[in-house]
Protein backbone atom coordinates (compact mmCIF):
# COMPACT_ATOMS: atom_id res chain seq x y z
CA UNK A 1 0.00 0.00 0.00
CA UNK A 2 1.13 3.61 -0.71
CA UNK A 3 2.68 5.04 2.30
CA UNK A 4 1.21 8.31 4.15
CA UNK A 5 3.55 9.06 6.75
CA UNK A 6 7.18 8.24 7.56
CA UNK A 7 7.81 7.94 11.03
CA UNK A 8 11.39 8.09 12.39
CA UNK A 9 13.02 7.50 15.82
CA UNK A 10 15.38 10.23 16.81
CA UNK A 11 18.49 8.83 19.02
CA UNK A 12 20.51 6.84 16.75
CA UNK A 13 17.98 6.81 13.75
CA UNK A 14 18.12 10.56 12.70
CA UNK A 15 20.91 11.92 15.04
CA UNK A 16 23.85 10.95 16.92
CA UNK A 17 22.07 10.41 20.78
CA UNK A 18 21.26 13.73 22.30
CA UNK A 19 22.65 15.50 19.31
CA UNK A 20 21.31 18.17 16.75
CA UNK A 21 20.59 16.35 13.50
CA UNK A 22 23.16 17.16 10.52
CA UNK A 23 22.84 20.28 7.70
CA UNK A 24 22.21 16.91 5.39
CA UNK A 25 19.55 15.13 7.33
CA UNK A 26 17.99 18.84 8.01
CA UNK A 27 17.71 19.01 4.05
CA UNK A 28 16.79 15.66 3.13
CA UNK A 29 13.82 16.11 5.53
CA UNK A 30 12.49 19.11 4.51
CA UNK A 31 12.89 17.65 0.87
CA UNK A 32 10.49 14.69 2.24
CA UNK A 33 8.05 17.00 4.00
CA UNK A 34 6.95 17.86 0.39
CA UNK A 35 5.76 14.48 -0.34
CA UNK A 36 4.34 12.80 3.18
CA UNK A 37 3.60 13.11 6.52
CA UNK A 38 6.72 13.07 8.74
CA UNK A 39 6.80 11.85 12.36
CA UNK A 40 9.57 11.69 14.96
CA UNK A 41 8.90 9.87 17.82
CA UNK A 42 11.14 9.16 20.90
CA UNK A 43 11.11 8.82 24.67
CA UNK A 44 12.42 12.32 25.35
CA UNK A 45 10.75 15.58 25.76
CA UNK A 46 9.79 18.09 23.63
CA UNK A 47 12.45 20.32 24.36
CA UNK A 48 14.82 17.82 23.19
CA UNK A 49 12.94 17.37 19.63
CA UNK A 50 13.27 20.87 19.80
CA UNK A 51 17.09 21.35 19.71
CA UNK A 52 17.51 18.03 17.60
CA UNK A 53 15.44 18.46 14.89
CA UNK A 54 12.99 21.49 14.78
CA UNK A 55 15.50 24.17 15.37
CA UNK A 56 17.41 22.83 12.83
CA UNK A 57 14.75 22.70 9.69
CA UNK A 58 14.54 25.55 7.32
CA UNK A 59 11.28 25.01 6.34
CA UNK A 60 8.47 26.77 5.48
CA UNK A 61 4.85 26.70 7.52
CA UNK A 62 3.19 24.46 4.77
CA UNK A 63 5.64 21.89 5.31
CA UNK A 64 6.06 22.13 9.23
CA UNK A 65 2.51 21.43 9.43
CA UNK A 66 3.33 18.07 8.30
CA UNK A 67 5.36 17.40 10.79
CA UNK A 68 4.06 15.90 13.59
CA UNK A 69 6.08 15.48 17.61
CA UNK A 70 5.72 12.70 19.48
CA UNK A 71 7.51 13.32 22.66
CA UNK A 72 7.39 10.50 25.58
CA UNK A 73 6.31 7.84 23.48
CA UNK A 74 3.54 9.44 22.23
CA UNK A 75 2.11 10.35 25.13
CA UNK A 76 2.50 14.28 24.52
CA UNK A 77 1.76 15.08 20.50
CA UNK A 78 2.65 18.60 19.16
CA UNK A 79 1.56 20.24 15.33
CA UNK A 80 3.09 23.64 14.50
CA UNK A 81 0.13 26.29 14.25
CA UNK A 82 1.23 28.89 11.38
CA UNK A 83 -0.97 32.00 12.40
CA UNK A 84 1.29 31.97 15.57
CA UNK A 85 4.52 30.32 14.44
CA UNK A 86 4.47 28.23 17.60
CA UNK A 87 4.11 24.44 18.34
CA UNK A 88 0.84 23.71 19.93
CA UNK A 89 0.24 20.99 22.27
CA UNK A 90 -2.69 18.37 20.91
CA UNK A 91 -3.15 16.29 23.99
CA UNK A 92 -1.11 15.42 26.73
CA UNK A 93 -1.71 12.27 28.98
CA UNK A 94 -0.31 12.95 32.03
CA UNK A 95 -0.49 11.35 35.42
CA UNK A 96 -3.65 12.66 37.54
CA UNK A 97 -2.53 15.06 40.41
CA UNK A 98 -4.16 12.76 42.70
CA UNK A 99 -1.62 9.62 40.81
CA UNK A 100 1.51 11.72 41.08
CA UNK A 101 0.80 12.95 44.98
CA UNK A 102 0.03 8.96 45.80
CA UNK A 103 3.11 7.99 43.32
CA UNK A 104 5.48 11.24 45.43
CA UNK A 105 4.28 9.34 48.96
CA UNK A 106 5.26 6.04 48.27
CA UNK A 107 8.33 7.05 47.23
CA UNK A 108 9.69 8.97 49.93
CA UNK A 109 8.01 6.24 52.46
CA UNK A 110 9.90 3.69 51.17
CA UNK A 111 13.22 4.97 50.81
CA UNK A 112 12.85 6.54 53.83
CA UNK A 113 12.07 3.15 55.80
CA UNK A 114 14.66 1.31 53.23
CA UNK A 115 17.39 3.98 54.89
CA UNK A 116 18.07 4.79 51.24
CA UNK A 117 16.33 8.81 51.18
CA UNK A 118 18.98 11.65 51.60
CA UNK A 119 18.63 14.78 52.57
CA UNK A 120 21.66 16.12 51.31
CA UNK A 121 21.06 15.84 47.52
CA UNK A 122 22.04 17.62 44.41
CA UNK A 123 18.89 18.64 42.78
CA UNK A 124 15.66 17.35 44.03
CA UNK A 125 14.99 13.54 44.33
CA UNK A 126 11.82 13.55 42.83
CA UNK A 127 11.06 15.34 39.72
CA UNK A 128 7.78 15.44 37.80
CA UNK A 129 7.85 15.02 33.86
CA UNK A 130 4.06 15.28 33.47
CA UNK A 131 2.99 11.50 32.15
CA UNK A 132 6.22 10.23 34.25
CA UNK A 133 7.49 10.10 37.98
CA UNK A 134 11.34 10.01 38.36
CA UNK A 135 13.14 8.97 41.60
CA UNK A 136 16.38 9.91 41.81
CA UNK A 137 18.09 8.57 44.50
CA UNK A 138 21.14 11.49 44.87
CA UNK A 139 19.03 14.07 43.08
CA UNK A 140 18.51 15.21 39.43
CA UNK A 141 21.65 16.95 38.71
CA UNK A 142 24.39 14.55 41.19
CA UNK A 143 27.52 14.23 39.20
CA UNK A 144 28.12 10.52 37.49
CA UNK A 145 30.99 9.53 39.73
CA UNK A 146 28.73 9.46 42.65
CA UNK A 147 26.01 7.94 41.30
CA UNK A 148 28.05 5.14 40.41
CA UNK A 149 29.44 4.30 43.32
CA UNK A 150 26.04 4.97 45.28
CA UNK A 151 24.55 2.03 42.33
CA UNK A 152 27.41 -0.03 43.82
CA UNK A 153 27.02 0.02 47.54
CA UNK A 154 23.21 0.24 47.55
CA UNK A 155 22.47 -2.75 44.08
CA UNK A 156 20.12 -4.45 46.56
CA UNK A 157 17.89 -2.23 48.40
CA UNK A 158 17.17 -0.46 44.75
CA UNK A 159 15.52 -3.73 43.65
CA UNK A 160 13.99 -3.92 47.12
CA UNK A 161 12.39 -0.56 46.37
CA UNK A 162 11.52 -1.00 43.09
CA UNK A 163 9.51 -3.78 43.78
CA UNK A 164 8.20 -2.19 46.92
CA UNK A 165 7.11 0.70 45.46
CA UNK A 166 5.83 -1.36 42.22
CA UNK A 167 3.76 -3.41 44.85
CA UNK A 168 2.28 -0.35 46.23
CA UNK A 169 1.46 0.66 42.48
CA UNK A 170 0.08 -2.38 40.78
CA UNK A 171 -1.84 -0.08 38.43
CA UNK A 172 1.38 1.65 37.09
CA UNK A 173 4.60 0.68 35.57
CA UNK A 174 7.66 0.69 37.88
CA UNK A 175 10.80 0.61 36.21
CA UNK A 176 14.59 0.90 37.12
CA UNK A 177 15.91 3.75 34.88
CA UNK A 178 19.59 4.95 35.28
CA UNK A 179 21.90 3.93 38.10
CA UNK A 180 20.49 5.71 41.30
CA UNK A 181 16.89 5.95 39.23
CA UNK A 182 13.23 4.49 39.45
CA UNK A 183 11.00 5.79 36.84
CA UNK A 184 6.96 5.38 37.04
CA UNK A 185 4.75 5.76 34.08
CA UNK A 186 1.12 4.33 32.69
CA UNK A 187 1.33 0.81 32.46
CA UNK A 188 2.03 -0.21 28.10
CA UNK A 189 3.83 3.33 27.24
CA UNK A 190 5.88 2.50 24.22
CA UNK A 191 6.47 3.63 20.63
CA UNK A 192 3.82 0.71 19.76
CA UNK A 193 1.53 3.11 22.03
CA UNK A 194 2.65 6.22 20.20
CA UNK A 195 1.94 4.93 16.69
CA UNK A 196 -1.13 3.89 17.47
CA UNK A 197 -2.45 7.60 18.83
CA UNK A 198 -1.07 9.04 15.59
CA UNK A 199 -3.55 6.17 13.80
CA UNK A 200 -6.18 7.62 15.91
CA UNK A 201 -5.16 11.68 15.32
CA UNK A 202 -4.84 11.03 11.74
CA UNK A 203 -7.31 8.58 10.79
CA UNK A 204 -4.94 6.44 8.71
CA UNK A 205 -4.25 2.91 8.53
CA UNK A 206 -0.85 1.02 9.63
CA UNK A 207 -0.40 0.04 6.38
CA UNK A 208 0.02 3.68 5.45
CA UNK A 209 2.85 3.97 7.74
CA UNK A 210 6.65 3.58 7.44
CA UNK A 211 8.52 3.42 10.49
CA UNK A 212 12.44 4.04 10.52
CA UNK A 213 14.39 2.98 13.24
CA UNK A 214 17.80 1.36 14.84
CA UNK A 215 16.37 -0.39 18.00
CA UNK A 216 13.79 -3.12 16.31
CA UNK A 217 15.61 -6.13 17.26
CA UNK A 218 13.30 -7.76 20.31
CA UNK A 219 13.93 -6.16 23.66
CA UNK A 220 14.64 -2.91 21.70
CA UNK A 221 12.75 0.43 22.21
CA UNK A 222 11.38 0.43 18.65
CA UNK A 223 10.71 -3.70 18.69
CA UNK A 224 6.89 -2.40 19.77
CA UNK A 225 6.17 -0.87 16.31
CA UNK A 226 7.65 -3.86 14.61
CA UNK A 227 5.31 -6.22 16.71
CA UNK A 228 1.96 -4.14 15.82
CA UNK A 229 2.74 -4.88 12.50
CA UNK A 230 3.94 -1.66 10.79
CA UNK A 231 6.32 -1.82 8.31
CA UNK A 232 9.60 -1.41 9.67
CA UNK A 233 13.15 -0.14 8.31
CA UNK A 234 16.00 -0.61 10.47
CA UNK A 235 19.17 1.40 10.44
CA UNK A 236 22.30 1.18 12.25
CA UNK A 237 23.12 5.33 12.38
CA UNK A 238 21.96 8.51 10.88
CA UNK A 239 23.75 7.93 7.74
CA UNK A 240 22.30 4.79 6.91
CA UNK A 241 18.93 7.26 7.55
CA UNK A 242 19.95 9.38 4.92
CA UNK A 243 19.83 6.72 2.34
CA UNK A 244 16.36 5.79 2.89
CA UNK A 245 14.93 9.28 3.29
CA UNK A 246 16.49 10.23 -0.62
CA UNK A 247 15.37 6.47 -2.00
CA UNK A 248 11.78 7.86 -0.77
CA UNK A 249 12.22 11.26 -1.93
CA UNK A 250 13.22 10.11 -5.41
CA UNK A 251 10.79 7.04 -5.69
CA UNK A 252 7.68 8.75 -4.57
CA UNK A 253 5.02 9.95 -7.67
MG1 LIG B 1 17.16 5.00 18.77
Amino acid sequence: MTKKLIAFDLDDTLAITKSPISDRMGELLVRLLEKYEVCVISGGKFEQFKMQVIDRLEANHLRLRKLHIMPTCGTRYFRYNEIDGKWDMQYAEDLTESQKKKIVDILENEAKTLGIWRDETWGDIIEDRGSQITYSALGQQAPPEEKYKWAKKFLEEKKVFRAKVAEKLPDLEVRLGGSTSVDITKIGIDKAYGMQKLIDELDISKEEILFVGDKLEEGGNDYPVKVMGIDCIAVDKWEETSLVVEALIFSSP
